[in-house]
C-alpha cells in the first residue's frame, strides 16, 4: 500500500518576522526534498482547510475565538517571546488541521498504509490553555482524537521524535489512559518540561536525551523503553510528531542525529505499525530549523515510509 504525502499550498500565510527560525523556507525546502521526480511513488494531496472549531476538543472554550482577537488585522503580532500570530496565520494552522484529518482519513479508510504532513505552523508545544513555542493550535491532538471520535479508536499512539519535548501534547493528554504519549527529546532544553518521572496516568513516557548524545542514545530510548511501552500499549493508530531539529546541523538544538537515525528510527516505527495496528501512521511535521538537516530528515522518513 501507499505512502500520502498531504501538501499545505498556504504554508506562507503564516508569517513570522525576519531572522525567526520557523518561516516559510521550511516547506519550501521540504517541497525540493519530495519533488516527484525523486519520489515517485507516493500519492500527493493538497490539504483542505480544516474546521477550526474541531481545536475546542482538546483547547479549551474559547481558544480559537481568543486567537483571532489577538491576530492583528495586518502584519504580525508578537503572542510571546518566540510566539507569534500574523493577519493570516489562522488561515495556515486551518489548513495544517486539514491536512491532519485528510491524512487520518485516508489512513483509516484503507486508502493508503500511511501518511506525512508538511505544514506550518507546527504545533505541540500548543497547551490546552495557550500557544507557545511557535505553536498556535495542537494539531497532533486533535487528529488523535478524531481517530477516536470518527473512527472509533480505543488507544491512540503519539511518538515524537522533534528535539523539543512536546509540552502541549502532554498537557492535553496527561490524565488520559486512551492516549500513549511517548517522547525522545534534548534535555535540558526549551520548553524545560519532559523529565522521566512525568508519568501522567501512565500513559506518557518521556525518555530525555542528553546534548551532544547520538546514535547509541536515541536506538537504546526506542528499543529499551519506548517501542516496548508502544507494543504494550496495542494502538489502534500512531501518530508520529515528526520533527528534525535533533539533526546534527541544527541551530536550535545539540543533539547529533543524522539522516540514517531518522530512517532507522521511522523503519522501527512502520514495523511496530504494522505489526500492532495494519500499518496506520499519520505522521506530521513539527520543528527542523536547518535547511539541509530539515530536507535530508524529511527524506529519509518518507523513504522509509514508502519503500
Ligand atoms: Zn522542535
Amino acid at each position: 500500500m501507499a505512502t500520502l504525502l498531504v501538501s499545505q499550498r498556504n504554508y506562507d500565510d503564516h508569517r513570522t518576522p525576519a531572522g525567526h527560525p520557523e518561516r516559510a523556507e521550511r516547506l519550501r525546502a521540504i517541497e525540493e526534498a519530495l519533488d516527484p521526480a525523486l519520489f515517485p511513488g507516493l500519492l500527493r494531496k493538497d490539504a483542505p482547510f480544516g474546521d477550526l472549531t474541531l481545536a475546542e476538543i482538546v483547547h479549551d472554550p474559547g481558544y480559537v475565538q481568543a486567537l483571532s482577537t489577538v491576530r492583528p488585522a495586518e502584519g504580525i503580532a508578537r503572542i510571546d517571546e518566540d510566539t507569534f500570530i500574523s493577519s493570516t496565520s489562522l488561515d495556515a494552522a486551518g489548513t495544517a488541521l486539514g491536512a491532519g484529518l485528510a491524512a487520518l482519513d485516508a489512513v483509516a479508510l484503507g486508502e493508503v498504509e500511511n501518511a506525512f504532513c508538511a505544514v506550518r505552523p507546527p504545533g505541540h508545544h500548543a497547551e490546552r490553555a495557550r500557544p507557545m513555542g511557535f505553536c498556535l493550535i495542537n494539531t497532533i491532538a486533535i487528529v488523535a482524537r478524531e481517530a477516536q471520535r470518527k473512527y472509533g479508536a480505543e488507544r491512540v499512539a503519539i511518538i515524537d521524535f522533534d528535539v523539543h519535548h512536546g509540552n502541549g501534547t502532554q498537557d492535553i493528554f496527561y490524565d488520559d489512559p486512551t492516549v500513549l504519549y511517548a517522547s525522545t527529546h534534548q534535555m535540558p532544553l526549551f520548553p524545560g518540561t519532559g523529565a522521566a518521572d512525568e508519568t501522567g496516568a501512565g500513559n506518557i513516557v518521556n525518555v530525555p536525551l542528553p546534548s551532544r548524545s547520538g546514535k547509541a542514545e536515541m536506538m537504546g530510548a526506542y528499543s529499551e523503553t519506548i517501542l516496548p511501552r508502544l507494543a504494550a500499549f496495542r494502538p489502534d493508530f500512531i501518530l508520529l510528531s515528526a520533527g528534525f531539529d535533533a539533526d546534527y546541523r541544527d541551530p536550535l538544538a545539540q543533539l547529533n542525529w543524522h539522516p540514517d537515525d531518522f530512517s532507522w528510527l521511522t523503519l522501527k516505527l512502520r514495523e511496530a505499525a504494522q505489526s500492532l495496528c495494519g500499518g496506520r501512521i499519520v505522521s506530521m511535521l513539527e520543528g527542523g530549523y536547518d535547511r539541509q538537516g530539515l530536507a535530508t530528515g524529511v527524506a529519509a522518513h518518507l523513504t522509509a515510509l514508502s519503500s
